[in-house]
């Protein structure tokens, strides 16, 4: 399965240009699509998702036009939205067969059989026959990945599935994705980046509707190997020196301290050592390279 985005704009009415010629190809596995909020993620998504326009550029899926053979895409794509409504009286399963019909799913033995299985993968099966109300965050986001997989999907894709997860939950939530990602194509949105870090061999990061960069993780953190420098520094006047002088790339606070990590291809000295590079710095390093452009 490709997924082949080619020059994609959208400018909302409101004069907001969510999408600004943003190409990229996303092959098999799970992709990650890592941006702060504002990126442009869930209109990129719902646009794959042919639930919106854009006014340029082209989609295409294994052939199929996205954005003009609409039905095609949807027998093949399973969506978890951000926002994602539900009728609560009902029971998940009575929820999930309803949506098998409307998936066109015609047989009611087939229907029963896939529910089942589906209920049983999202570790639902217990709590099937309560009603959707009563579920936790976590169950809910669990729920949204069995009704996206209905009628086996190609093309999966969830908009900010962790938001809002406790650890645990989110924990579960994870490995829930990772052991669907490997026949299909998963699109991860998230402003999270251990999300990417944990599930995806492929990641885009993009902000204000563009592509800042593309490829797996690892290669990313590769590059920025023996670049990173990190240093606790004591006072804030020294930590405003600091941000003058150096490409400070993000600060923790640490016991009440300013631990700060920058971007320095020799070594800095002034007691600044040498760190492992994390995901984290291959974002922020992006981002605020593109906030400097
Ligand atoms: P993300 O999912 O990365 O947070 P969005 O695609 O939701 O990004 O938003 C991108 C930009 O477009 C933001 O500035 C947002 O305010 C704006 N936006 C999103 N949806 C609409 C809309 N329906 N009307 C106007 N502006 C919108």
């Amino acid at each position: 399965m490709a997924l082949t985005i080619n020059g994609l704009s959208k400018t909302y009415p409101n004069g907001v240009q969510a999408l600004k010629n943003l190409s990229l190809t996303i092959g098999n596995n799970m992709f990650g699509l890592l941006g702060p909020n504002g990126a442009g993620k869930s209109t990129l998504m719902r646009t794959v998702a042919t639930l919106q326009d854009p006014d340029a550029g082209s989609i295409t899926l294994d052939g199929i036009d996205v954005l003009k053979q609409k039905n095609e895409v949807r027998k093949v794509l399973g969506y978890l939205p951000q926002e994602f409504g539900v009728y609560p009286k009902m029971s998940a399963a009575d929820m999930l067969l309803h949506l098998a019909v409307l998936k066109g799913i015609a047989s009611a033995g087939e229907r029963k059989e896939m529910v089942d299985a589906l209920l049983q993968q999202t570790n639902l099966w217990e709590a099937r026959k309560k009603s959707l109300s009563t579920y936790s965050g976590g169950m809910k986001q669990r729920f949204g990945i069995a009704q996206a997989l209905l009628a086996n999907p190609k093309l999966i894709i969830v908009d900010e599935p962790t938001a809002g997860l406790d650890p645990a939950e989110r924990n579960r939530f994870l490995n829930l994705l990772s052991s669907i990602g490997r026949d299909v194509t998963v699109i991860l949105s998230t402003h999270i980046v251990d999300d990417v870090r944990e599930l995806c061999p492929r990641m885009a990061i993009i902000a204000s509707g563009q592509v800042l960069q593309e490829g797996s993780p690892n290669d990313a953190l590769a590059a920025l190997q023996g670049k990173i420098w990190s240093k606790v520094v004591k006072s804030d006047d020294e930590l405003k020196a600091i941000e003058t002088q150096m490409n400070v790339i993000s600060t923790h606070l640490v016991s009440g301290l300013h631990e700060i990590r920058v971007y320095s291809e020799s070594n800095p000295g002034d007691g600044f050592r040498c760190v492992d590079s994390g995901l984290e710095d291959v974002y922020f390093l992006n981002l605020s390279r593109h906030t400097l452009n």
